[in-house]
């Protein structure tokens, strides 16, 4: 087999003049011996320099690639599905121009370097990406309304009638507050997640945070102008709704 009719995919090994098992110690110091080689600058010769230059850039561009172990790996073709039997030179389906061996393991369609995410699964197209998203964030439009409707109206009655129950035990109070705060946090997350028919969405935890937060603020100034008690200015209060925000705003991601 003449040097032209070589497979495409060595031919970055080629540019390199180094073997295709090459460890990266050698790929490294084999790229850097060539850059000062052909540096156009250290040349005279203004053929000669054109050639350098030339040559550089297929050296920059091979680096480039085999260089990097990741990229190296999927030049190399090896944590790709190739279809053993099949002669065809595949294009990217985005990039019709760009020549590739990768397929996305879902749906099989070839995609380019550009085109690939790589998951714990092998590498994907990114339309079944956001397909996947998509199923996973399954939430309505009208479900962060609902979820921060649903996290005011439980903070604005809960915080300041557990600020009021709890500072009426003093210290006592303080210990409670600290060990049942996360627990209402967890019960507050289970009754917002229930509300919106347990769907997840992107933006869904934000509003259901801003709901809890403004609850507690308006429920506790509600309060004062009932009581005549301003809940939230106690230590006990502090603790318990920070508890509570804290445990809760996780469960609901
Ligand atoms: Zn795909
Ligand atoms: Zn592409």
């Amino acid at each position: 087999m003449s040097e032209q009719a070589a497979p495409k995919s060595k031919e970055h090994y080629r540019a390199l003049d180094i073997a295709e098992d090459a460890s990266q110690e050698e790929i490294a110091h084999q790229y850097e011996r060539l850059k000062k080689l052909y540096q156009p600058e250290n040349i005279g010769d203004a053929d000669a320099r054109a050639y350098a230059a030339q040559k550089m850039g297929q050296i920059e561009e091979a680096y480039a690639i085999l260089g990097d172990p990741a990229r190296r790996a999927i030049y190399d073709g090896k944590p790709l599905i190739v279809a053993p039997d099949d002669p065809e030179v595949l294009y990217c389906a985005n990039h019709p121009d760009t020549e590739t061996l990768l397929r996305c393991n879902k749906c099989g369609k070839p995609i380019c370097m550009k085109c690939a995410v790589q998951t714990p699964v092998g590498y994907r197209c990114k339309e079944c990406i956001q397909q996947q998203q998509n199923v996973y964030f399954n939430a309505l439009g009208s479900d962060n309304f609902i979820a921060l409707a649903v996290g005011f109206v439980v903070s604005a009655i809960g915080a300041p009638l557990a600020g009021m129950l709890l500072g009426g035990f003093g210290f006592f109070g303080l210990i409670i507050a600290f060990i049942a705060g996360s627990g209402a946090g967890s019960l507050l997350a289970q009754i917002i997640r229930r509300s919106v028919g347990r769907r997840r969405g992107r933006q869904l935890p934000l509003f259901a945070l801003l709901g809890i937060i403004g609850g507690v603020l308006i429920g506790s100034v509600v309060f004062l102008f009932i009581t005549g008690y301003f809940p939230l200015f106690n230590i006990t209060t502090l603790l318990f709704t920070g508890l509570a925000i804290a445990a809760a705003y996780p469960q609901l991601r």
